[in-house]
């Protein structure tokens, strides 16, 4: 059977889409964890609830319909049957996902959707990403990996994904990684979890930085 690849880290460090490369390398499947809490998120938005209020949004958890479909071109999001792939992306969400995440509750609920999907992607192999998976997700991945990089290099990654007017970016990342390291400690590696610091390293490096990690 196959390996499970856990990889925490901050936003901004690369993690997702080194983690997607890597997992795409290695044949595996690939779980981007962070995109089924904007997914709660944006479905909190459109249906008028307040990403506070939280027993409103641990309602919603039973509503989710998460799903998502591999395509050679990336992963396609769907809450329902509507497809959230770029609007989960859009600042509006990124500016109260970490409301959402930090409700215990629902915390519980996605992680056990984690679990289920993890073992889904046994045979095949997976590639998990998040905040959390190194530790509370998936503490028996055979591969855990922090993946680090200094602030100021994950805002300078992290503007060239964003749209122009971006001044507020090194502010907003800032707040949002404070916010969720406040839920989940993702800024030290866990006992037996080895630290990746991507900071003197471009994409390539990084991802074969992970593959030796696999294959070790
Ligand atoms: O990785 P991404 O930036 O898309 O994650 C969005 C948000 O989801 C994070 O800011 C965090 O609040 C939450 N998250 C989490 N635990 C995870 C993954 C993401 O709390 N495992």
């Amino acid at each position: 059977t196959g390996l499970v690849v856990a990889i925490d880290g901050p936003a901004g460090s690369g993690k997702s889409s080194v983690s997607r490369a890597a997992a795409s390398r290695l044949g595996f499947d690939f779980l981007d964890t962070g995109a089924a809490y904007r997914a709660l998120t944006w479905l909190a938005l459109e249906r008028g609830v307040d990403p506070e209020d939280r027993d409103a949004v641990i309602a919603l958890v039973d509503d989710l319909g998460y799903a998502t479909i591999a395509t050679p071109d990336g992963t396609i999001v769907k809450v329902g049957e509507t497809d959230v792939t770029t609007a989960i992306r859009e600042p509006r969400i990124t500016a109260v996902v970490s409301d959402v995440a930090r409700i215990p509750e629902v915390r519980v609920r996605l992680t056990d959707m984690f679990r289920a999907m993890i073992a889904a992607s046994r045979e095949a192999g997976i590639v998990v990403e998040g905040r959390d998976i190194t530790t509370v997700v998936a503490p028996d991945a055979e591969v855990r990996i922090l993946l680090t990089a200094d602030e100021a290099v994950r805002v300078a990654r992290r503007s060239r994904e964003l749209t122009p007017e971006h001044a507020g970016t090194a502010t907003q990342l800032r707040d949002r990684d404070r916010k969720d390291a406040a839920v989940v400690d993702f800024m030290t590696a866990a006992p037996g979890v080895t630290t990746l610091d991507s900071t003197d390293l471009d994409f390539e490096q990084t991802v074969a930085a992970v593959l030796d990690l696999v294959e070790a």
